[in-house]
């Protein structure tokens, strides 16, 4: 993350601003987190900077993830927690945005450390969280097991079962089916209706990045009869004409810990120039800058990861006609499983997978088709009219508690 990242947040509010006609109250109140926790948190006898924001509730209890990792402070933090408060407006679940981390080497830390961290991040924030005021998850090097001890801690303090505390549990502390592929499942929901909108017929789809995101959007897309004609990873990327066979593909990435050795291998900057209709980041920021935008042939990109496009490169796809299906709502799909998560662990009541893909069917295709009409009436590319729609929502609720 570069040092300014808020700074881009505060940009993107005032291009909004003009956008929407908004007021000097209501700019100040987006630009403004409500709250920003901080402390000083113990593992292995060394003490390690934590972080919480809770950045909007209008909406509901604040949702976000917490990462432990060597980059995260406050204006990251702030910044993401500014996107999960767009992202749930997007997707029209019923929270506000929230997110938190630890700025910590965690590959440093031993299995016991970790578990220490986790423990201790809980017990400095443990006032502030819970499941109607907010809710983590887990994000950069944080996982279910992380999730458990949290949850545990947590109850432990408050001397009571808690399990709406946080989502991303392991299934035996009151996970959710289906929240593993939960963000790839999404994005392919929005995709699909984006096709039928655009007509485009036995779609050639190219991934970059084969984790969590891109090998299960892989693994759906491949089972819909989509052709996959390259993919890639950290060590390289691979092509091949007539689309791969994607289950000897994640055989061969399980066995080879690479994508690379099936297929031709490309350079990285051939995979994002390929002929295709549809390119799909699943890695990291900031990957797609003028250059390579310069280069796409795509009809739509779908972005799975978060920020893969710098903002240079936004508006040069948009005067190319390249549709960018944005990341608040392409992986709202692990967010929305989470809500669905919340609901189970709140009610006791839990769903089968086939109930959960139909529901998550409906959230993510009922967001595509209010996007899509705010996106017409806007006559701006999407993410601009994401934006307006998820701040609209935040607005419309800040009004009706008379907060502006
Ligand atoms: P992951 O760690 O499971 O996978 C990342 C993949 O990117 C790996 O296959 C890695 O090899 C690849 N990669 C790294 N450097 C690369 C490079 N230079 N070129 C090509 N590939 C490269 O992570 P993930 O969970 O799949 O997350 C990927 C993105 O999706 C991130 O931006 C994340 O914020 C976003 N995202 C994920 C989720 C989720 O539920 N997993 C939810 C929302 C957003």
């Amino acid at each position: 993350m570069t040092e300014n990242y808020f700074d881009g947040v505060l940009k993107n509010i005032e291009k909004i601003k003009a956008v929407m006609n908004l007021n000097d109250q209501e700019v100040e109140l987006l630009k403004t987190p409500q709250r920003i926790h901080q402390a000083n948190i113990q593992a292995g006898g060394k003490s390690y900077p934590a972080y919480r924001v809770q950045y909007n509730d209008a909406r509901g209890p604040t949702k976000g993830g917490i990462r432990f990792f060597n980059d995260v402070d406050e204006d990251e933090t702030k910044a993401l927690a500014f996107w999960m408060s767009l992202k749930c407006a997007v997707v029209g679940i019923p929270y506000g945005g929230a997110k938190g981390g630890v700025r910590v080497n965690p590959k440093e830390l031993s299995e016991a450390e970790l578990e220490e961290l986790s423990r201790n991040y809980v017990k400095a924030f443990s006032e502030h969280l819970g499941p109607w005021k907010d809710i983590p998850a887990p994000d950069v090097y944080t996982n279910a097991q992380t999730m458990a001890w949290m949850l545990d801690e947590f109850e432990k303090i408050k001397k009571q079962k808690a399990p709406g505390m946080i989502t991303g549990k392991p299934l035996e502390l009151g996970g959710s089916l289906v929240r593993d592929i939960a963000t790839a499942q999404g994005g392919v929901f929005v995709l699909q209706e984006l096709i039928k909108k655009l007509d485009i017929q036995d779609p050639k789809i190219v991934i970059q990045g084969f984790g969590n995101a891109g090998l299960n959007a892989a693994q759906i897309l491949g089972d819909l009869g989509y052709k996959i004609i390259a993919v890639s990873d950290s060590q390289g990327a691979v092509y091949q004409e007539n689309g791969f066979d994607i289950s000897a593909l994640i055989k061969h990435k399980q066995e080879n810990k690479t994508v690379v050795g099936l297929g031709k291998q490309i350079t990285n900057e051939d995979l994002f120039a390929l002929e295709c209709d549809v390119l799909i980041p699943a890695a990291l920021g900031s990957v797609i800058t003028p250059k390579i935008a310069e280069t796409i042939k795509a009809k739509i990109i779908l972005e799975l990861a978060n920020g893969p496009i710098v903002p240079e490169a936004d508006d040069l796809l948009h005067q190319k006609a390249i549709i960018v299906i944005p990341d608040i709502l392409a992986n709202a799909g692990g967010v929305t499983v989470s809500y669905f998560e919340w609901i189970q662990n709140i009610t006791g009541h839990y769903w089968e997978k086939p109930e959960i893909m139909s529901k998550l069917k409906k959230a993510m295709t009922k967001a595509f088709d209010e996007l899509y009409h705010k996106y017409q009436e806007l006559g701006k590319d999407m993410r601009t009219a994401a934006y307006v729609l998820a701040i609209e929502r935040i607005l419309k609720a800040e009004r009706l508690r008379g907060r502006v």
